[in-house]
């Protein structure tokens, strides 16, 4: 039964072109390290929580967003929406998703055991300023952008490859500030020197 459920998602595999395997390798490498850093910060506790509801639903619905590309992939659900792309949209496409692994595996490394996906300051929480956090504050959101333009422009579907974007941008908008009224209430004159210093997604722009 399971062997036959493989060769079906193969066979359903062959048809897709090579932008969307590449879409799926990088999906696997990205999440390969999400789960290597979330396996090394276990036993962290946070020691102040600052999610709420609406931050839950929001993490939520980018989640689905990243994850639907998966029905596409597997299922013909998605194909009223489907639509051309010629190959040199694909090829950038794949640069901007090798950008987004390698600046989401950087932050993991430099944020180390500070990492957690709601927002919470740690018992042995420390201020990380330095790796790709020297030029931005938000590295991680930063990857997760170019993830979702990168799904846009790989998958020739207007729900599977742009709903990460659309499903994920009201997350930063609301997330942002409040982080940063966290990390200032937390680390007070440090985080606001560390503001003064750097970009929030892009260096010296935003
Ligand atoms: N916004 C950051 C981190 C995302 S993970 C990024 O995009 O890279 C969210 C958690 O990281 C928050 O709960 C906060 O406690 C922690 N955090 C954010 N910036 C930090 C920093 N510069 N140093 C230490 N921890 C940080």
């Amino acid at each position: 039964m399971w062997a036959v459920h493989l060769t079906e998602n193969v066979n359903m595999l062959k048809e897709h072109n090579i932008f969307e395997v590449i879409f799926l390798v990088g999906f696997v490498v990205g999440s390969v390290i999400r789960v290597i850093y979330t396996a090394g910060r276990r036993g962290i506790k946070a020691k102040k929580k600052y999610s709420n509801v609406l931050d839950i639903i929001l993490v939520s619905a980018a989640g689905i967003g990243m994850d639907l590309p998966f029905l596409y992939l597997f299922t013909s659900w998605f194909d009223f929406a489907n639509y051309a792309l010629p190959g040199w949209v694909g090829w950038i496409g794949t640069v901007v998703f090798a950008g987004a692994v390698l600046m989401l595996w950087r932050s993991h490394a430099d944020l180390g055991r500070n990492w957690s996906a709601t927002l919470c300051i740690t018992g042995q929480h420390s201020l990380v300023t330095n790796g790709v956090y020297r030029f931005i504050r938000h590295p991680m959101y930063t990857a997760h952008l170019l993830w979702a333009i990168a799904q846009g422009l790989l998958l020739s579907n207007w729900l599977a490859g742009w709903a990460f974007l659309v499903l994920s941008v009201p997350l930063y908008i609301a997330r942002i500030p409040k982080e940063e009224h966290m990390m200032l209430e937390h680390f007070g004159d440090e985080y606001r020197q560390y503001i003064s210093r750097t970009g929030r997604l892009i260096p010296h722009m935003y």
